[in-house]
């Protein structure tokens, strides 16, 4: 097989065929290496290029938070099989690991076959890609042209690849929302940085002395939040003087706490249960409906000002957790041809499958290389940046985006259209889903009439 053609190789380039030339493979978090592992089974060169000096470097930064789903959900088929002919042994099944575990238990392995260690780029920050030679606008030819993969290493230094195809698995893990209700940063938020932490803090590990003994107030109320939240009442009841506010701008109080017994997930459920336990017992002042708009200093601290219905309220803490959700980063992609849904910033066929506003059981109609085709051949985004700004991925559903996506790029479009995936449902429901054919909301091929007729979860 080729070997990923680099900038000294121009020459080569120019008389390459597209076939000759590998795929790239943007992260090496779990979607990123099970797509890696799809590809080379069809004898098809990926390179993984991924901007952390280790694999799952995005799983390690939460590694202390306890997955909702079994590790039995929580690994890739193909990618088990070719870790057991190297004499692996999966986790049991039933139990539940930590982002820690998956990383050291599944994807460092994963790393280390030969197949995988080999096409690996640690320390690897993609910063652009483009049809090459041709900016955005040219459309001649634009198809027969391999994609150039600009990135920075670890020292600093650029260079590019010329691949066939590019796989965009580079999470959302790196752009937290901010906290101001506008989607903008409040104003005062970026000053005040030194004070806020977004996504997950290990209150009760390596960031304890951060909160122990302090006023903070966490913001969001999905799964994040949940996390910290319940983190927290363990160290206020360890760390006398620590007080915890929870402010959010949700106002329906029935989906606060998940789907609790009903959840499919009896550990996703099980979070929302205890939270509501611990909220109905005072743990936490809850500000609610509470939208962020300003945040000033305060002594040593912050004052955080916004809007409880209709009339500005400030909130006093000395630190502050943003868990408001997260967004792809889409800078890496300018320069190429993208069909995003305007709301939510993915695919726009998987808009309405994971729409948070209109679809909340956690079910999504199995889907692969054709929902998540882009304008431009050869360029698919999968894993958590295809769900854009939608919560509720499941990296079981990345591992299908991938198996499906390789099968399409090996030319298998049987196999890439044979999508089978059945996601356990949150138990959580919004309703009918958006009026389109596509948006089956529960199970495999339920007809349009009956996905608009019925409620989210039937
Ligand atoms: C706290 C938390 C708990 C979760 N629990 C569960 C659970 O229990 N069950 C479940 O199914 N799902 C869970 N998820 C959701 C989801 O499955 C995970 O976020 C999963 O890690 C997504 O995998 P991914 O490979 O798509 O992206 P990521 O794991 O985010 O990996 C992306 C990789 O790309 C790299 N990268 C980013 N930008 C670049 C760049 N420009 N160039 C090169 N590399 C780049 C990153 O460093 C990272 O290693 C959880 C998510 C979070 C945040």
């Amino acid at each position: 097989m080729n070997r990923p053609l680099v900038s000294s190789d121009r020459m080569a380039l120019e008389t390459a065929a597209p076939s000759e030339l590998p795929v790239a493979i943007i992260g090496a978090g779990p979607v990123g290496l099970a797509a890696a592992v799809h590809l080379l089974g069809y004898g098809i060169e990926p390179v993984v290029l991924e901007a952390g000096t280790v694999v799952g470097a995005a799983v390690r930064d939460w590694g202390h938070v306890p997955m909702f789903s079994p590790w039995g959900y929580s690994t890739d088929r193909t990618a088990v099989a070719l870790l057991r002919r190297h004499g692996w042994t999966h986790p049991d099944e039933a139990g539940y690991p930590t982002g820690r575990d998956l990383a050291e238990r599944y994807l460092d392995p994963l790393a280390a076959t030969p197949e995988v260690a080999g096409r690996l780029r640690l320390g690897t920050r993609v910063t652009g890609i483009a049809r090459a030679g041709l900016g955005k606008v040219r459309t001649a030819g634009r198809e027969d042209r391999p994609f150039e993969v600009r990135y920075v290493d670890d020292e600093g230094r650029e260079g590019r690849l010329f691949v066939r195809a590019v796989i965009d698995a580079s999470g959302t893990w790196s752009s937290p929302n901010p906290a101001g209700a506008s989607g903008l940063p409040a104003v005062g938020e970026r000053a005040a940085a030194s004070r806020i932490r977004y996504g997950m803090p290990d209150v009760l590990g390596r960031e304890r002395d951060r909160y122990a003994g302090r006023r903070i107030l966490v913001l969001g109320s999905g799964h994040s939040a949940t996390g910290t939240l319940l983190d927290l009442a363990d160290l206020a009841r360890e760390a006398p003087g620590t007080s915890i506010v929870w402010a959010f701008r949700n106002t329906d109080r029935a989906k606060l706490f998940g789907g609790g017994e009903a959840d499919q997930l009896p550990r996703r459920g099980a979070l929302g249960l205890r939270l509501r336990a611990l909220a109905e017992a005072g743990t936490y002042e809850i500000v609610a409906p509470f939208a962020v708009d300003a945040i000033e200093a305060a002594g040593n601290g912050l004052r955080v000002l916004g809007d409880q219905d209709g009339a500005v309220r400030g909130i006093e803490a000395d630190e502050m957790v943003v868990a408001t959700g997260l967004r792809p980063d889409l800078s890496i992609l300018a320069e190429l041809r993208l069909d995003l849904d305007p709301a939510l910033d993915c695919p726009r066929a998987l808009a309405p499958l994971i729409d948070p506003n209109e679809h909340s059981c956690g079910t999504v109609r199995p889907h692969g290389a054709a929902e998540l085709a882009q304008p431009e051949p050869g360029l698919f985004i999968i894993g958590m940046k295809a769900y854009g700004r939608a919560p509720t991925f499941l990296l079981a559903t990345g591992y299908e985006q991938a198996r499906s996506v390789a099968a399409h790029l090996a030319g298998d479009h049987e196999a890439a259209r044979r999508v089978e995936l059945v996601l356990p449902e949150t138990g959580v429901c919004n309703g009918p889903g958006r009026k389109t054919e596509a948006a089956t909301c529960c199970g495999p091929a339920a007809p349009a009439e009956s996905a608009t007729a019925s409620a989210c979860c039937g």
